[in-house]
Order: structure tokens, then sequence, then C-alpha cells
């Protein structure tokens, strides 16, 4: 079989919703995607632009103070609302950090008391509290049936993810994200806070699609979610017998483990 070269992936709002380098998680799927021969093609989404969402396998939506989710909260919600909802039940491969976490789900009621809409692609709702939540997080996915599932994981070799994987990154949000039974949570937290900071619930799948606050960048700190995500899309785009090649993580993951002795 010839080996597929390209994956085309919308940038949700790159101006507003950056913060703490959420833009390296696109640099880092790129980069991996890259190092297999594979293409990404980055098309950034701005407030105002018609996309055609059918044509994407991968989104980023990124993180974002609440005055920049506010900014864009009703072109997200009117303008790629419909389409946006349908690319995601259809299995589009999308990763929402912190902001663009919140505005995938009902509604985040900010702390100063604005009610931003949400896509409600997400069963979660988002309230706003007096105190930020901040700081190095680690949560645990994979096992008991928090995450993603036994072998969902792409292996990597040399060496081998450690079972159950531990993700680390790095939080701070006044908002408190509390679950609906339509998602699945994407971790236990085993330090830090979480998406209420009180629930142990850190991040939420729905589908392709997953929600969590951690920056960091996410991705480059964490190879086997950014391999987990270009395997969905290269699955998606060109069928289920198509495996990616495994590539050599043995830095990142050293890299990882460091932080996760550290903080548990
Ligand atoms: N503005 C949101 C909050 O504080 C999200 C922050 C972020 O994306 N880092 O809860």
């Amino acid at each position: 079989m010839i080996q597929p070269s390209i994956l085309k992936l919308a940038h949700l709002y790159p101006a507003e919703m950056n913060v703490y380098g959420d833009r390296g998680n696109v640099i880092a799927l790129r980069q991996r995607c890259a190092w297999r021969g594979i293409a990404l093609e980055v098309t950034p989404v701005e407030p105002g632009d018609s996309v055609d969402w059918a044509g994407f396998d991968l989104a980023f939506f990124g993180g974002g103070q609440d005055s920049g989710q506010s900014l864009i909260a009703a072109d997200l919600l009117e303008r790629q609302g419909p389409g946006l909802r349908a690319a995601i039940d259809d299995g589009l491969v999308l990763l929402a950090i912190c902001g663009g976490y919140q505005l995938l789900g009902h509604y985040f009621i900010t702390h100063t008391g604005e009610r931003l809409p949400g896509l409600g692609a997400l069963d979660v709702h988002t309230v706003g509290g007096s105190r930020r939540l901040i700081g190095n997080i680690v949560i645990e996915v994979g096992v008991g049936g928090w995450g993603l599932g036994a072998g969902s994981f792409v292996p990597t070799p040399n060496p081998q993810p450690p079972t159950p994987v531990r993700l680390v990154g790095f939080e701070n949000h006044s908002g408190r994200t509390y679950h609906g039974p339509g998602v699945r949570s994407l971790g236990r937290v085993l330090s830090g806070h979480g998406d209420s900071g009180e629930d142990g619930r850190g991040g939420a799948i729905y589908r392709n699609t997953i929600g969590c606050y951690l920056h960091g960048s996410l991705l480059p700190k964490n190879p086997q979610l950014t391999d987990h995500l270009i395997d969905l899309a290269m699955r998606r785009r060109y069928g289920a017998d198509v495996a990616i090649a495994p590539l050599d993580a043995s830095l990142e993951l050293r890299a990882q483990q460091t932080m996760t002795s550290r903080l548990l």
C-alpha cells in the first residue's frame, strides 16, 4: 500500500486563543508527522472565516484569557457551530486546552459573572471561581475506566511508555469544569487541581475530541498523546488498517518521567 502523506489541521483562533505557548501543540503534531513523512497542513481559523469542516482531519483550540474567549465565543457558536459540531460527531480529531475546552462545553460563566455560551459539543459546563487553580499537574490515563482505554495509545518504541500513561502539564484557570454523563474523563488527577479542583477529573473525551486544562505545551511533553492523535487522524482519513510508523521518543519520555517523579 502507498503510504498516505497528508493530514489537514484547523487551528481555531490562534491570535485570541494562545496562552502558555499552546501553539506548541500544533508544532509538535507537525513535527511528529513530518518525521513520519506525513505533511500536516495547518489552516488558521479567524473570526469571520467560512470553513468547510468536513475537509479537516484534526483541529486544535488553545487556551485564552476570559477577554479573548469573549471575543470569539459568538463566532464559534454562530458561524462555526453547525459545521464544527457535525465534524466532531463525525470523528474529527480535536484537542482543546483550557479556554478552548471551556468553550466546547455548554457555557462558561466567568468569575465576573459574564455568561459565554459554548458550542455544547462536550457535555461539560464551567463556572469561574475567585481563586485561580494554578500549578503543575499530572493526570493518569488508560486505567480503571479512566481515559482513552486500554491499548488505545500507539506504542512508542525505546522505551515502551509506562502503563498507565501519566500526562504532565501546567494549569492556570479560574473556571471549574463539571462533567455531565455525555463525556468520559480523560484522566484521574494525581497531582494538581484538574477540571473542578474537587472531583479528581482531569479532562473530558467525546468521540475523538479531547478537552483538558493541561498547558505545557501539552503535546511536546507527552508524545504518547501526540502519536495517539496522529494515529486517530490517519485511521479516520485513510482507513482502520493504517498504522503510523513507530518513532523514538526517548528524550521526551525521560523529561516526562523527570516531572512525574518530581511531582508524585
Ligand atoms: N480564562 C479561562 C479561565 O481562567 C481559561 C484560562 C486559560 O485558558 N488558561 O478559567
